[in-house]
């Protein structure tokens, strides 16, 4: 995997882009709030592109009728971190289902989905020395966080 300093801001947009035609995005309102300032990183732009992906499809399949996907990203106070924020208005995800939703293979989607997205999302931001966090309420909407270390070079 080669890695290359890329703009997460950019590669949010490159994502939309892929994704915003497909039929669960009908009916969403997309509002972006990206740091203009953001420093670029080192990072596997296809692989984030697909944990990206996968965040965003899951956002849109979580309001099936309609909704608002909120697109963040800032840097941490006083950490060499960045962030992306995706916050959707869907249906939000039990106290139950919240402790399993990294777990491969698992899956509220029945033959629609693989369970796979999120396992895979975690070790690609894993091996990326970044975290990736939850917040849910149910009947209210999800948030997912990813923070990744600032880094400029592979050494
Ligand atoms: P899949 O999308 O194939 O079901 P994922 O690993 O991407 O697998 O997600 C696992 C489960 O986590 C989903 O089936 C769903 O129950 C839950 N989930 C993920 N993102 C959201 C979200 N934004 N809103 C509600 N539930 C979600
Ligand atoms: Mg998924």
């Amino acid at each position: 995997p080669q890695k290359k300093i890329e703009s997460i801001n950019l590669l949010l947009d490159k994502t939309m882009s892929l994704v915003e035609h497909h039929t669960s995005f009908h009916d969403i309102v997309v509002v972006k709030e990206y740091d203009p300032k953001l420093p670029k990183i080192l990072i596997d732009p296809s692989q984030i592109e697909q944990v990206f992906m996968n965040i965003l499809i899951n956002a849109s399949q979580a309001m099936p009728t309609s909704g608002r996907l909120t697109i963040q990203t800032g840097v941490m106070e006083q950490e060499n971190v960045l962030y992306a924020r995706v916050t959707d208005t869907g249906m939000g995800i039990s106290e139950e289902n919240l402790q399993k939703i990294f777990d491969p293979f698992f899956s509220t989607k029945g033959n629609a989905g693989t369970g796979l997205g999120l396992s895979v999302s975690y070790g690609i931001i894993e091996n990326h020395g970044g975290t990736i966090e939850v917040a849910s309420t149910p009947g209210r909407g999800t948030s997912f966080t990813i923070k990744l270390p600032i880094v400029v070079n592979g050494d």
